[in-house]
């Protein structure tokens, strides 16, 4: 008899996750709870360490009497990261805390899981699904997207923290959870054409996700603090779904791939949420869809739906669906199914009002 080895499947999960008003004065009983009672690293931007940071900091220090070093970054890059690695081979802390938005928390991520380290991931604002999920996006890397790191050990979120970001970062959260409804369907394509592995749990979760926000776009227009702990719900329940999957699969598809050869074409205009959002209405389109109902509550939340809104010019657009299938040949979206030429990229964007 031949014995086939069974094809393991490893899911990495947060131990602890901790949303609401002022949670950040529990860092130290998280921290002990966990067994890291000697030393930290702290990595930070200069303005999240003086939002954030500092206290952690304090908290650390004072009442839980741990060596705690800081390291501030400002930028997601290659050599950003060698830096974090370098101080922690230096320094050799028992754990990292990630403070920041998504850069921050990259870099911590990225660089803990090449040491061996766990990390905490202690968000300052919600823009992205990356303050959860087990996934690191660093500039200069050969990928242009998000690549398996490590998932934060703990998830400290303060509402009273990430309130004091402009509401955009929150708008741009909401859009990158939005994205999830096309995400969520070229994961099923990929699945039904190219027999690709399907969760089906995983997809769930980012859907339900999706769908939450959804329903929570009026909450989300009076920009409150109740509103903001249903998106960061939503985040980490997004980040959890890519744990169970084990990519990203269940919350980036070729609405990502656009914002991605977006962001390659016209670096810095517009954040993540923004673009992935209005790709979300042109794919939604291709899979035909009702991207009408994605607009609408876009344009609620009052984020951009068009080229004019993001910065970008008409061209940026075209060029950018056309590049989009090229950002990550292997992942398999409506953009290959349908193998769009020519003018019907433009006929895309402009059935849709995104030019
Ligand atoms: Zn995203």
């Amino acid at each position: 008899m031949v014995v086939v080895p069974l094809k393991h499947h490893r899911m990495q999960f947060p131990r602890e996750v901790i949303v609401g008003h002022g949670v950040i004065e529990r860092i130290g009983e998280i921290s002990r709870r966990l067994g890291f009672t000697e030393s930290a690293l702290i990595i930070a931007g200069s303005k999240t360490f003086d939002v954030a940071g500092r206290r952690v900091k304090e908290l650390l220090e004072k009442k839980e009497g741990m060596t705690v070093q800081t390291f501030l970054v400002e930028c997601a890059g290659t050599r950003d990261v060698e830096a974090v690695e370098n101080r922690i081979k230096a320094l050799k802390p028992q754990i990292v805390f990630a403070v920041g938005g998504g850069t921050k928390i990259d870099v911590a991520k990225c660089s803990s899981a090449n040491q061996h380290i766990p990390f905490i991931s202690v968000p300052t604002t919600a823009s992205h699904d990356g303050i959860a999920s087990p996934l690191s996006s660093i500039k200069g890397s050969e990928k242009p997207y998000s690549v398996v790191a490590q998932a934060p050990l703990a998830i400290v979120a303060d509402t009273k923290i990430i309130m004091q970001a402009p509401w955009r970062f929150a708008v741009s959260g909401c859009e990158d959870v939005i994205a999830k409804f096309t995400a969520v369907k070229d994961w099923k394509l990929a699945h039904e054409d190219r027999d690709e592995y399907y969760g089906g749990y995983a997809a769930s979760l980012a859907l339900m996700s999706a769908k939450h926000v959804m329903q929570n776009v009026g909450l989300m227009k009076t920009r409150n603090e109740e509103g903001l702990r249903i998106l960061l719900e939503a985040l980490i329940s997004c980040g959890v779904s890519m744990s169970i999957a084990g990519s990203s699969r269940p919350c980036s598809g070729s609405e990502h791939l656009f914002g991605h050869a977006l962001d390659a074409i016209r670096p810095n205009h517009g954040m993540h949420g923004e673009r992935c959002g209005v790709g979300t209405i042109m794919m939604t389109y291709l899979h035909g869809g009702n991207w009408k109902r994605i607009r609408n509550a876009l344009q609620k939340l009052g984020a951009p739906t068009n080229a004019r809104k993001l910065g970008v010019e008409k061209e940026d657009v075209i060029k950018a669906l056309k590049m989009a299938t090229s950002m990550r040949p292997e992942r398999y979206t409506i953009l290959n199914k349908l193998n769009l030429r020519g003018q019907s990229y433009e006929h895309l964007a402009k059935a849709t009002e995104v030019i």
